[in-house]
């Protein structure tokens, strides 16, 4: 029996209040231009929250652009202190305020406390600024009808359905996959979903991997001979979220589903930061946050912020008033520029996006380039790898070969694997391990990591 249920009719009216209100919240805090919205901001976080009261002892009757600068960057050893940076008292309707866990990837997971726009921002508005790029389609939206299919891998989730206002009203599904869930439950998600019209599906991009590994190992539905009955899942579109995208995922993604891919790029510090360019131009900045880059120093400030140029990604998010986030280094490194671009958005762009990604391995006194090493790798039959590199400077290379082969051909990719990264990194020493699947951490995959970098994560099974 299927086990794909989509009623819930306890908590339809509750999230159609958190979707619409969320909406008209977020949308009120947006008006007149980005850093209006921020001061605006500012001037409650000064009154309602205990970190940023602290620095104005006696509340200014006129909030200008010096006012911010007066205020640390935030980092995010600064979210730890949630209770701190939440807002509370007049204007804060704390029945409606969320807490909401990140789960990190960096091994420090925080609670960010959410109002309704600020929900809204974090979970709803990227399917708004999605068919804003693609009316193609939004033109295949209807109300009631399901509008997009999220993979959702957090714990302890449920089938939940969710109207989308800003889609034509448009469902949401949101279906648990992999998390405690048996092989036999996910692959009855596939089933579920070569049935159905999905316009937009969305996952992380790991997740999606997993999607599609099912999809193209299921065998046709049973009972059915019609011919296309073994098609696999047809989404419309596919959007990804929650972590990088690699090329070659996006690749195979395009290739399986046969539709455009398209990655945004949020947090639940920042809710939507800002999302693909159907164009390829980069990722468009949502008018729900302000965004800069912080230039090279170690310890930048606020008059360092440039709203182009290339460094770390800095934010205030504009929608989530309950717990003010102004100013917050992302840990993320990018570039912005401004462009004019042919898709209709006019602003900021992040026109390149490295996020955390470790950019070199240091080998000896020589630095290798993990761009290199991608495209090295890419010249491999391999579904997936992950390259780590221990304090003694050994690496460790895990590896998913393409496609079920003989034990005698996984160890020739091996050989082969172990001459591409010695190769390039030199004379140091590399062990190959074959596996089923690499482990993420959160749905989150890296594929280089190092035990020079300071994020480096304790990695399971070694
Ligand atoms: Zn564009």
């Amino acid at each position: 029996m299927n086990t794909v249920q989509l009623e819930d009719p306890e908590f339809a009216e509750e999230d159609l209040r958190i979707a619409v209100h969320g909406a008209t919240q977020m949308q009120q805090r947006l008006r007149g231009d980005a850093s209006h919205a921020e001061l605006e901001l500012l001037r409650f976080a000064a009154m309602r929250s205990a970190f940023y009261s602290a620095y104005f002892p006696s509340v200014s009757r006129v909030w200008t652009p010096r006012h911010l600068e007066r205020l640390p960057l935030l980092d995010r050893s600064a979210l730890a202190d949630a209770e701190k940076l939440r807002a509370s008292g007049p204007g804060m309707d704390d029945a409606w305020v969320l807490g909401i866990r990140s789960s990190s990837s960096t091994g420090r997971p925080v609670t960010v406390y959410s109002d309704l726009g600020g929900f809204y921002s974090g979970g709803y508005a990227v399917y708004d600024a999605f068919m804003e790029l693609r009316p193609d389609i939004r033109a295949l939206l209807a109300a009631g009808k399901t509008g997009a299919v999220f993979l959702n891998d957090r714990p302890g989730g449920a089938h939940r359905s969710y109207m989308l206002p800003g889609c034509r009203g448009s469902i949401l599904r949101s279906i648990p996959f992999r998390h405690e869930r048996s092989r036999e439950q996910d692959r009855d998600v596939v089933r579920w979903m070569r049935g159905q019209k999905i316009p937009l599906l969305v996952g992380k991009p790991w997740y999606l991997m997993r999607l599609m590994a099912i999809d193209q190992t299921l065998g046709p539905l049973p009972g059915s001979y019609r011919e296309g009955a073994c098609r696999g899942i047809r989404p419309a579109a596919i959007l990804c979220v929650g972590s990088e995208l690699f090329l070659d995922y996006r690749e195979r993604l395009e290739a399986w589903f046969r539709c455009t891919v398209t990655s945004a790029y949020m947090s639940v510090e920042g809710g939507l930061i800002a999302i693909e360019c159907p164009e390829k131009n980069g990722f468009h900045v949502s008018p729900t946050v302000r965004a800069w880059v912080a230039p090279g120093s170690e310890a930048p400030t606020s008059q360092d912020l440039e709203e182009e140029g290339e460094g770390e990604l800095v934010i205030s998010n504009l929608a989530n008033w309950a717990m003010p986030i102004l100013r917050y280094r992302t840990g993320d490194w990018g570039e912005i520029r401004n462009i004019d671009c042919p898709c209709g958005f006019s602003g900021q762009s992040v026109v390149r996006l490295t996020g955390r990604a470790l950019r070199y391995f240091r080998v000896g006194d020589r630095l290798v380039s993990t761009e290199s090493l991608a495209r090295a790798m890419r010249t491999l039959p391999l579904l997936d790898y992950q390259v780590v590199q221990y304090e003694d400077e050994s690496f460790d290379a895990r590896f998913v070969p393409d496609g079920p082969v003989s034990d005698g051909l996984v160890s020739g990719i091996g050989e082969q694997l172990g001459s591409v990264l010695r190769s390039q990194l030199g004379a140091a020493r590399v062990r190959c391990i074959e596996l089923d699947e690499i482990p993420s951490v959160a749905g989150k995959l890296r594929r280089f990591m190092s035990a020079q970098d300071p994020g480096f994560l304790k990695i399971q099974g070694f």
